[in-house]
């Protein structure tokens, strides 16, 4: 079974996909990490961001590879920490934006949701990656939230900054961040991870009771 969760940086997509896959004994696959990863690789060769052909080729030479705890690899290196630093969080939308990059993107998540149970995280997972998942859901919070919940994350950089950079991601990714016709939208700001989790948690379990 597949199941989708999307929803823009902040809605708690993170948390709460690791937290439902632990609770299934899904597996557990972070699409946002690929196309960090991928940034970070173009940045450290000092490879242009507009250059969508190249860039694409570097995401096919490179595929993004994940260890059972979830670290994320890419051309053998160890990048989980570095791809969450501000800066890939400020570029990741402009290498994500081009056509041929999600292409082989897709193709990579397509593979890596392949076998068996799996809850996969993203922007366009159900509509595009996987528009055949069992279970799909659009998680969405009020954006003062969304910047709050990024503080947490981030404490060394301030709170205005980061509600800044989040608005202007929303914009970037805004082509590609959209719920599909059959997701459940959740809005997460008034709930707790655990009440997030439990929700989707029933609508897995409605879906196999019914399969
Ligand atoms: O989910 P996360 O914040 O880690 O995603 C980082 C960036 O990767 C997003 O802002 C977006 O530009 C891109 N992304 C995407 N499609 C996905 C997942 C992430 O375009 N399925």
């Amino acid at each position: 079974m597949i199941v989708a969760i999307d929803g823009p940086a902040g809605a708690g997509k993170s948390t709460v996909a690791r937290l439902l896959a632990e609770r299934l004994a899904f597996r557990y696959l972070d699409t946002g990490a690929m196309y960090r990863a991928l940034t970070w690789l173009a940045q450290r060769r000092e490879l242009a961001l507009d250059l969508a052909d190249e860039l694409a080729e570097l995401a096919r030479d490179f595929p993004v590879e994940f260890d059972e705890d979830g670290r994320v690899y890419i051309d053998g290196i160890d990048v989980t920490s570095s791809i969450r630093r501000p800066g890939i969080d400020r570029l990741v939308p402009v290498v994500a934006r081009h056509i041929a990059v999600r292409e082989v993107m897709r193709e990579r998540q397509r593979t890596l949701g392949e076998a068996g149970d799996v809850v996969i995280e993203g922007r366009d997972i159900g509509t595009v990656v996987a528009p055949r998942a069992q279970v799909k859901v659009y998680l969405v919070a009020d954006p003062a939230i969304r910047a709050r919940r990024r503080a947490a994350d981030q404490p060394e950089i301030a709170a205005d900054a980061l509600a800044t950079d989040l608005r202007l991601r929303d914009e970037k990714d805004a082509i590609n961040m959209r719920p599909a016709e059959d997701a459940i939208e959740i809005d997460t700001t008034d709930l707790a991870v655990e009440d997030v989790v439990a929700r989707i948690e029933q609508l897995v379990r409605a879906h196999a009771a019914t399969a």
